[in-house]
């Protein structure tokens, strides 16, 4: 049977810093974009579990923190620092050899083929003391047999917790939550439903599915499955095998092509070397833009033919993140081929 293992860091920059201040321990801590001092208007974009006793949260303006808890560390976010532990966290769970997927900064997805919850949780345990020996971090799992109730189960155990659910408990599980669990359900969602009289999961699961796909069109039929536990989502493994692929933080934030021109030119470049190296062409191009919330938008357009061409890439990769700018600062950007094929044979254009 296929199990998902989700794995979401707990208070993920809020950790790192302790595991680089030790002395930070056990207090509250918030990270964010500017410490109360500088007077500058500025957002908690993380915080510990003993800063959340106070009411803090994230997306909270600091100087609001800083009235409900005076005596908390205040620290800066060092965004490089955060994705440096990032992706030596990825690099350590692609090490177990299994389908994954990183959903974020700080949540992964895994996919184990396993005899029971019993075997998913042995492996599970694993991830979690190596994640903690080798970076001091804690973190949480949850498993299920699809990708989106892993997630709840994860953040119904946080922090620092482990939590299986298979088919016996998926109901009973589902049954207490409000709608506002199920990822993907935001505010509006919530109020729609809400206006049909749907505030649980229960009652989202009794509904005609008929009536949510009046309200909320094809979503309405994916949470009624959700709801009765027929969650399908499974992890999407982006292989290298399959695609070519480079990202680079920006030097500073962009908000126009023009600004990422160099950074594109340099990743295009990387990404055909590598392209000629594996002699291989290819019939996809895909961009992705993390902006500076830390959210990620990709793009991709597929060519006619098999290309390995470099100005191809270039000239399409501008013109797909040409759609993403404007909206806020980008910060991140990656340029990624796939389709491949070998080119023996192929018509290199
Ligand atoms: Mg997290």
């Amino acid at each position: 049977m296929v199990l998902i293992l989700y794995i979401d860091m707990d208070s993920f920059f809020a950790s790192c810093e302790i595991a680089r201040h030790p002395e930070l321990k056990g207090k509250p801590l918030i990270v964010g974009s500017n410490p109360p001092e500088t007077k500058e208007r500025g957002v908690v974009q993380a915080c510990n579990y003993e800063a959340r006793k106070y009411g803090i949260h994230s997306a909270m303006p600091t100087t609001m923190a800083y009235r409900l808890c005076k005596d908390a560390a205040y620290i800066e976010a060092d965004n490089s620092y955060y994705e440096r532990v990032s992706s030596e966290i990825e690099a350590l769970l692609k090490g177990y050899g299994l389908r994954m997927e990183m959903d974020s900064i700080d949540e992964a997805a895994i996919e184990v083929e396993s005899k029971g919850k019993d075997s998913a949780l042995e492996i599970a345990k694993g991830i979690k003391n190596s994640i903690k020996n080798k970076f001091g971090l804690p973190c949480t799992v949850g498993i299920a047999k699809g990708k989106i109730i892993a997630k709840m189960a994860c953040d119904s155990a946080k922090p620092d917790g482990l939590i299986a659910i298979d088919d016996a408990d998926v109901n009973n599980f589902l049954q207490g939550l409000s709608v506002g669990k199920i990822p993907g359900v935001g505010k509006k969602t919530e109020e729609k439903l809400a206006s049909l009289g749907i505030k649980t999961v229960k009652e989202l699961a009794k509904t005609e599915p008929t009536v949510l796909v009046g309200a909320l069109g094809s979503f309405g039929k994916e949470l009624f499955l959700i709801a009765n536990g027929n969650d399908m989502s499974r992890v999407v493994d982006e292989s290298p095998a399959i695609s070519v692929g480079r990202e680079k933080t920006l030097e500073k934030n962009a908000n126009s092509v023009e600004e990422m021109s160099g950074m594109i030119s340099e990743l295009a470049h990387s990404v055909i070397g590598e392209v000629k190296k594996k002699s291989v062409a290819f019939k996809s191009i895909g961009v992705k833009a993390r902006y500076s919330d830390f959210t990620d938008r990709i793009k991709s357009r597929s060519l006619n033919n098999y290309s390995d061409s470099e100005e191809i890439l270039i000239s399409t990769a501008k013109m797909l993140f040409s759609e993403l700018v404007g909206k806020k600062p980008i910060r991140k950007i990656g340029v990624r081929v796939s389709s491949l094929s070998q080119r023996k044979g192929q018509k290199s254009l």
